[in-house]
């Protein structure tokens, strides 16, 4: 985890440093408390999580009924993109919402080929389970007609070729 700004540019590291004077606690990453102390935004009896929180109430006017919402609401934890988004970008390309464009590139292929594909991905698996690869497995998969009754044949005939 890398360490963040928060504030007027106050550096907070993630993890507690090696350093620190609870050697159990050394290089572990820091609870919610112990973020919200070094902020100064801590306050005694703090729950970790509230029900309103758990059941998704994201009103704008509740802005500390426990620490994750109070976490949450920090600029520096708003702005933080996830690992992936960041990759993405580090690589130089834009990252598109994956939620998003995942579904919709789904639904643009139609069932029927979805199936195909499907079916020849377990023929594929079958005929690599039984050890054959290469061109041999693709001619295997090309005359799989259906289940596996046919594999047997072709089995036979693979075995005739390799004597
Ligand atoms: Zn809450």
């Amino acid at each position: 985890m890398q360490s963040t700004t928060w504030g007027d540019n106050n550096q907070q590291d993630m993890c507690f440093l090696n350093d620190y004077f609870d050697e159990k606690l050394c290089r572990k990453p820091k609870g919610m408390k112990q973020i919200l102390l070094e902020r100064g935004k801590w306050k005694e009896g703090l729950r970790a999580n509230c029900q309103l929180c758990k059941n998704g109430d994201k009103d704008p006017n509740r802005v500390d009924c426990c620490a994750r919402r109070i976490i949450s609401l920090e600029p520096d934890f708003v702005a933080q993109k996830g690992a992936l988004h960041e990759i993405i970008s580090t690589a130089g390309h834009k990252c598109g919402r994956l939620q998003k464009t995942v579904p919709l590139g789904l639904d643009s292929v139609n069932l029927t080929t979805i199936r195909k594909f499907a079916r020849k991905t377990w023929h594929y698996m079958d005929i690599y389970r039984k050890e054959i690869e290469g061109k041999l497995a693709e001619y295997a998969v090309k005359k799989y007609k259906s289940h596996r009754h046919v594999l047997d044949n072709i089995l036979e005939e693979l075995n005739k070729v390799e004597i």
